[in-house]
């Protein structure tokens, strides 16, 4: 079924800004995902939310859930106590196109247990760990054990066509894969566009070797205040803020929604000084007709269904 996208009286169009914290596999010398969070990487989680304040806008933080067993999780409090939001990521950065949909069903319910018990949160959108090429669709249990979770939303169907044709055709991304409800009655909400993950570490990867020896030595820990990525071009930052400088541009002239998914293991590296979410946020003030910028939940509020 499809979705209609009704944004607010006087909105010319929409931003669903989310970043997933977690500890990305692709940066791990053993390949494992998992969301105990590194100091540094706290740090940058909460210089966003700084951002974010002085443009007046909330964040939208999906968490893999073993992080929550953690003894200190003071930063997660404090980025709840400032406004922002914290939904759930699964258990262990589990697919949630798995076969195995019992074991969807237990790390859902045991995630949604540690949120309640450390931070007092009810999750209500699940973003699914690394997206899915097609969906949920044809995936009934695993759209059923995420209901039975009591999750009415879901953000995980991912556009594999970006970067097949230009800066022009990957800034179109919020025209692209538009909300719809699975038979189920589950709706999905798409991860539209670049994942910062993707668009640095393979898209603007220039040197695998370089990335591969970085990884096994330097995974997971911290990187010095002068650290040059040594897979990426000079350039690879100015080309990721051009990029979403123009998809939010696309977004305004077209009166759209649009839901990008960010990291902020992945901005701590390519990013360091925290430049691309001022220069959003700054572009979407400085339009002549106003911009909502908010949350996943604030976008779930402007779905209903035709
Ligand atoms: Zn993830």
């Amino acid at each position: 079924m499809k979705i209609r996208v009704e944004l607010p009286d006087g909105v010319r169009c929409a931003v669903a800004l989310s970043y997933d914290l977690e500890m990305c596999a692709g940066y791990s010398p053993v390949g494992i995902n998992h969301g105990r969070i590194m100091p540094p990487v706290q740090e940058y989680a909460l210089s966003l939310c700084q951002t974010a304040e002085e443009f007046n806008v909330q964040l939208h933080f999906f968490h893999v859930g073993n992080g929550l067993e953690e003894d200190d999780v003071g930063y997660l409090e404090e980025i709840l106590r400032r406004g922002n939001v914290v939904d759930s990521h699964t258990y262990s950065h589990l697919r949630l196109g798995t076969p195995d949909f019992k074991k969807l069903d237990v790390e859902l319910e045991l995630t949604n247990r540690l949120l309640d018990e450390r931070l007092g949160c009810v999750s209500t959108v699940l973003r699914g760990p690394g997206g899915e090429s097609n969906g949920l669709n044809g995936l009934e249990d695993n759209q059923r054990a995420i209901l039975t979770n009591g999750f009415r939303w879901v953000t995980c169907h991912k556009d594999d066509t970006m970067g097949t044709d230009g800066l022009d055709y990957d800034a179109a991304a919020p025209s692209r894969l538009l909300p719809y409800t699975y038979p189920t009655g589950l709706i999905e909400l798409p991860i539209q566009g670049w994942m910062d993950r993707s668009y640095f570490d393979s898209f603007k990867c220039v040197d695998q070797e370089a990335y591969d020896d970085w990884r096994a030595e330097h995974g997971h820990k911290p990187v010095p205040g002068d650290w040059k990525c040594p897979w990426t071009d000079d350039d690879a930052l100015d080309g990721w803020i051009e990029y979403n400088l123009a998809a939010l541009d696309f977004a305004y002239e077209n009166g759209l929604l649009w839901v990008p998914t960010w990291h902020p293991y992945s901005h701590y590296l390519h990013d360091p000084q925290n430049r691309m979410l001022p220069a959003l946020l700054e572009r979407a003030r400085s339009k002549p007709e106003k911009v909502h910028v908010g949350t996943v939940r604030d976008a779930l509020q402007m779905l209903s269904p035709v």
